[in-house]
């Protein structure tokens, strides 16, 4: 199914377009029913069957003599029958034995229908494909590809590797194979059109898309099947860019359409900002002066802006936010904050509570939590605007029935929980007077520069590479749970001296029920353990008060440990909180590991983290933990988590629709991304038109937002 194209101002589609996207049906022999099943593949058209890519390859381009197989070899053999017969060992099986004058050879059975078995007579010739192995009668096959090669085609072996595609029910790789020869002709005879301009691919080296595709689909004799293996070779290279370019390039046109939008220019004299920064107890870094310097230079303009502020946690983005949605206030509109959880946004809340009281500015929180008439009364009090200037909810913000008077700038914490669409709905909640609000996003997972130009090519970038001063490192500890002895005795150790500490249970397969029962026996147990000690829980199963409850206790000292779910993996602010321990750590990503290891060290005090594993650790689990121990910087910890898992994982995928990539890999052609950038611009400059059949090719049914 495709979508209707999108709205806005992508380029029509030329003529030369519509061939590549002919049904598949169109292709002889494929009829509604083949056609069905193709659609499960995800190919509709002919470029689809052309996408559709190998997912490896098979070397039948030479028959190996018999006398030279080894075990293990995947290979094309070819031999008479000398023996036929089906056997019982466990299992009917019927067994062929083959020779070619070099050696003989078991085929071996185990499903097989009368028509087959009568076949297999001595002398017939067969030509086979499989992995040889060792059996019971000697090297064997089991179960190959074979056919009888005693016809006019007996000499004949393939003439290119032989790709294997992914499969699907009811297509056999030799239809797959057919078809994809039947489209390569089609790309050959250019009814498929290379969108890369000449020009750009000679300045780039890459080879044209026939030839690539070509390639890629028919490797010839004797190519080398490593790089290929890897999707390193210069015909995948060649296409992977073009799949990046089609990505960069819907980024920047849903942004180029975004901004073409009017906005309400927020620049004013900052009489409020004023007022809020004199009462702060703290001046800005100059990295969040500098970020804030550029979020009020955008807001001031009346395009909307589109600005990311990335800064490890603990960086102090929340005050950059703040100082942004007086920005707002002052020109007389509304400014709406998101967190990404009820407990983080009931957070961000009591600290904007705190700051803009002195103000008189008042905030409301929207949580899903919120129901019945308190609930009519909030969203009614935002509809009104002038009674709500700035409101902070979770994603019960951009539910119906919200409506704001004069929303002018939107801010989402934590943009890696979003996706792109949810943003773009809540900017739909700004449509007042044909104008759309301002939109600033705050990460704690930052990424390079590069990676973040391609990920957020919809963005502009701000860094905040600077901690407040007066923090202390953390040391990080790795330790089998097997020591929680001597952990318990630290957590005792610790609140003796008035510190105090965090114990975070792990997540059980995404089951609220089965966390909180583990929370729950984690409590009774520590406090069990502590019998000196208070021990508070906290988890997402509380209502909202009671766990604010928790919460404002442990703040205000009264708890010595807090024992809880990852509710409070992000934006909890204790500064006397010295010490956390994390449970299963080896199941967590390391940006959460990141982000629940800065709930410490926010004070003067010397802070540490243990991070508690059940072994036996894969070696994977096993790096990934030294990476936490290794650094404290948020940059490193996702550069290296961004090697060991790949940008899809750490991101998300549903965020841009960018990671779901069919050739390209954000990592392994990494190299590529700058060149993809310039080539972008040459696209929008000189070949417009190109634009509109490249993203149908790539991103197709997937509309601007990245939505699938
Ligand atoms: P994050 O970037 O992780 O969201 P926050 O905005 O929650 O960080 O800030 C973390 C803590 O640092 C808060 O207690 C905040 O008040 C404090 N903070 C922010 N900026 C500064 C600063 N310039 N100097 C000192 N403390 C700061
Ligand atoms: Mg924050």
């Amino acid at each position: 199914m495709r979508a209707p194209p999108p709205r806005g101002r992508t380029p029509p589609r030329p003529i030369g377009a519509e061939a590549e996207l002919r049904p598949v049906t169109a292709l002889k022999g494929v009829g509604d029913a083949l056609a069905q099943k193709l659609a499960k593949l995800g190919v509709e058209t002919v470029q689809d069957l052309l996408f559709l890519l190998p997912l490896r390859y098979e070397d039948r381009t030479h028959v190996l003599p018999i006398g030279a197989l080894r075990a293990g070899d995947r290979t094309v053999v070819e031999g008479e029958v000398q023996l036929a017969e089906v056997v019982f060992r466990k299992r009917r099986q019927l067994l062929v034995r083959i020779s070619d004058g070099s050696g003989f050879l078991t085929l071996r059975f185990f499903y097989f229908n009368a028509q087959q078995q009568a076949q297999m007579v001595r002398g017939v010739r067969l030509r086979c494909y499989g992995e040889a192995r060792r059996g019971t009668l000697g090297l064997e096959i089991v179960h190959p590809e074979y056919r009888r090669a005693d016809g006019e085609d007996a000499q004949q072996t393939e003439d290119s590797l032989t790709p294997v595609y992914p499969m699907t029910e009811g297509v056999q790789q030799g239809r797959l194979r057919i078809l994809t020869a039947m489209a390569l002709d089609e790309a050959e005879a250019q009814t498929v059109r290379d969108w890369l301009p000449p020009a750009l691919l000679a300045d780039q080296q890459l080879p044209g898309l026939a030839e690539a595709l070509r390639y890629v689909h028919r490797p010839p004799p004797g190519a080398d099947l490593a790089p290929l293996a890897d999707g390193r070779h210069p015909a995948q290279r060649r296409l992977a860019f073009e799949e990046l370019l089609a990505h960069q390039l819907s980024l920047r046109l849903l942004r180029r359409d975004i901004q073409a939008d009017p906005a309400w220019p927020l620049g004013g004299p900052g009489e409020l900002a004023r007022q809020f920064r004199a009462a702060l107890p703290f001046s800005l870094t100059g990295a969040q002066e500098r970020a804030l310097t550029e979020v009020l230079a955008d807001i001031a303009k009346p395009s909307p802006m589109l600005r990311l502020v990335q800064g490890d946690v603990g960086s102090g983005k929340t005050v950059v936010a703040a100082l942004a949605a007086l920005a707002a206030v002052e020109a007389g509109f509304q400014a709406v904050l998101m967190a990404p959880t009820e407990l983080l946004a009931e957070q961000h809340h009591q600290n904007f509570e705190r700051w803009l009281r002195p103000l008189q500015l008042p905030v409301a929180l929207l949580s899903g939590k919120l129901t019945g008439r308190a609930r009519q009364l909030t969203l009614n009090a935002i509809a009104s605007g002038r009674d709500v200037p700035v409101v902070i909810g979770t994603h019960a913000l951009f539910q119906e029935g919200v409506k704001f008077s004069r929303l002018a700038l939107v801010i989402i914490d934590e943009q890696h929980r979003f996706g792109v669409h949810q943003r773009m709905a809540l900017r739909d909640k700004g449509l007042g007077d044909g104008r759309y609000p301002h939109q600033l996003i705050m990460t704690a997972t930052p990424i390079p520069r590069t990676l973040a130009m391609t990920a957020y090519a919809d963005l502009d970038v701000s860094v905040i590479d600077e901690l407040p001063p007066g923090r202390t490192p953390v040391k990080t500890v790795v330790l089998n749970e097997t020591r929680r002895d001597e952990v318990v005795a630290r957590i005792e150790a610790a609140c003796r001296e008035g510190r105090q500490a965090y114990w975070v249970c792990p997540l059980i397969e995404e089951s609220d029920e089965l966390d909180f029962q583990a929370a729950e026996a984690t409590h009774i147990a520590l406090a069990g353990a502590l019998p000196g000690l208070k021990v508070g829980l906290a988890h997402g199963r509380l209502t909202p008060t009671k766990k604010q409850a928790v919460m404002a206790a442990f703040k205000r000292g009264e708890l010595n440990l807090l024992v809880a779910t990852t509710v409070i993996e992000v934006g909890v602010d204790v500064p006397n909180a010295s010490l956390m321990v994390v449970e299963n750590a080896e199941r967590m990503g390391l940006a959460q590991l990141h982000q629940l290891r800065g709930r410490v060290g926010r004070g003067a005090a010397e802070s540490s983290c243990l991070l508690l594993y059940r072994g036996p650790l894969s070696p994977l689990a096993r790096q990934r933990l030294d990476v936490m121990r290794a650094t404290n910087d948020g940059f490193e910890v996702s550069r290296r988590d961004l090697e060991l898992r790949g940008p899809g994982e750490v991101l998300g995928t549903r965020q841009t629709g960018l990671m779901q990539m069919k050739v390209a890999d954000l990592m392994r052609d990494s190299d590529l991304l700058p060149r993809v950038q310039a080539a972008a611009e040459v696209m929008l400059d000189r070949h417009p038109d190109n634009i509109g059949p490249l993203l149908r090719r790539w991103i197709g049914a997937r509309d601007r937002y990245g939505k699938v």
